[in-house]
């Protein structure tokens, strides 16, 4: 085998120690190790905008294809001033894995733009949306790379996107792009699939357990698109949610918040989700982390649970909401002290999983009701974790190495049977 890959951007680092720890415990062949620890494409781009003040700002965007052995890449593009093209191939490669987990037709891919969307008005962010889909427009498509929402983006700028596609090739182009508003070739339950789906995975998780949600206290960080949805679905099934977070603070009753007012407060003022929030018994701590309780969803951005942070946690079991919140170090403490973690590409993949629905209900113009849409989710949901837990079980390994090991043999085989010129 050549010289392993190593990087100095944290996540992709991370991703590829991952992804070789669990090649070499399932003794992979060295040619695929080459193969899959590589990218197939790694496009950046420059997005020219013309801003309100009449300025010309250029934008850097990238698009990342990891892998397309089983089907068209798939994945999301974020918004934030961290964005590199190595954290897009991270966030590429476990979309794959995640992907070949969840049992659907796709490889992996990923994108972003590095830019501060909150600082820009709504006309800026259209004509950077314009440019982006312009430029990435050659290596997308139905068939070859499908995008999504990711962090800061969601239904309106998968519009402009696929209105921009769609005028270049002169047709409606709708599966090119998933996660679109209801109103325009989007699905009735994509929005609350990533969130539901972690939930399942919690919920199953206190199945396999023998525990009763009833007796259970959750703490779930960060209050987006998934955090909130989980949150919403652990207090419907009766566990007492006993903290959430955001940028706003952390809001903590030992006794149980009430739910669904954080949520509506949150769905009523999105830019602001939640600073009002208050609710009786409720009180503002400073540490998610370190809040007693007995699982945790951490929901937000990646590496919050890392080696200096671990120690805090006080959880029993944790269900990554997130893509990448527990670093490998945070994952050897969490290890050492016993606590039981469901991997991020297993909890988190209602969303691709829900994507998957909608590009299939977009090539055949048909759409179903929200409730086949939340039925076929949950069955794949929960299928996908008795597999996991499973495995991990028959083979005395924890959960994420489980996961790992079954979405690499997945993509391994499809690259055997095909050969080396995807
Ligand atoms: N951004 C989401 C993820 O990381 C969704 C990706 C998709 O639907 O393609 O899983």
């Amino acid at each position: 085998m050549s010289a392993k890959r190593t990087s100095k951007n944290v996540l992709l680092d991370t991703a590829l120690k991952n992804f070789y720890s669990a090649a070499e415990e399932m003794r992979l062949d060295d040619s695929l190790v080459e193969v899959l620890s590589h990218s197939e494409k790694r496009l950046e781009v420059s997005i020219p905008v013309e801003m309100d003040d009449g300025t010309v700002k250029a934008f850097r965007g990238y698009r990342v294809q990891h892998s397309s052995a089983i089907g068209p890449s798939k994945g999301g593009i974020r918004f934030h001033p961290d964005v590199d093209v190595d954290e897009c191939e991270a966030l590429a490669m476990l979309m794959t894995w995640k992907c070949s987990l969840a049992g659907i037709p796709y490889g992996g891919g990923k994108g972003g733009i590095s830019c501060d969307p909150q600082s820009m008005s709504t006309k800026e962010r259209e004509r950077m949306c314009r440019g982006f889909a312009a430029r990435i427009s050659p290596i997308i498509g139905t068939w070859r790379d499908v995008p999504a929402p990711d962090v800061n983006t969601g239904g309106q700028e998968m519009v402009w996107f696929m209105d921009t596609v769609s005028k270049l090739h002169g047709q409606v182009e709708p599966a090119v792009f998933t996660g679109k508003p209801i109103s325009y070739w989007g699905s009735q339950g994509r929005t609350a699939a990533t969130g539901y789906g972690a939930a399942t995975c919690g919920l199953e998780l206190l199945k396999v357990l023998g525990k009763d949600p009833k007796d259970v206290r959750v703490a779930v960080e960060g209050f987006g698109n998934v955090g909130s949805y989980a949150a919403l679905k652990m207090a419907e099934a009766g566990a007492k949610v006993v903290a959430i977070s955001n940028r706003s603070g952390v809001y903590y009753a030992p006794n149980g918040l009430d739910i669904k007012k954080a949520f509506d407060e949150a769905e009523a003022n999105p830019r602001e989700r939640l600073k009002g929030f208050t609710c009786e018994g409720c009180k503002k701590v400073d540490d998610i982390l370190s809040v007693d309780c007995d699982l945790f969803f951490p929901c937000a951005l990646e590496g919050v649970v890392n080696d200096k942070t671990a120690d805090r946690i006080k959880a029993k079991w944790i269900v990554e909401g997130a893509n990448g919140p527990v670093t490998p170090e945070g994952d050897a403490i969490l290890n050492k002290k016993g606590i039981l973690v469901v991997p991020d590409f297993l909890a988190n993949s209602g969303g691709v999983i829900g994507s998957y629905f909608e590009w299939a209900q977009d090539l055949g113009g048909y759409f179903w009701t929200e409730e086949e849409y939340n039925n076929r989710l949950m069955h794949i949901m929960k299928g996908n974790f008795k597999l996991v837990w499973e495995y991990a079980q028959s083979k005395k390994i924890n959960m994420r190495r489980a996961a790992f090991m079954a979405a690499i043999q997945r993509v391994a085989d499809a690259v055997k049977l095909r050969g080396l010129f995807l």
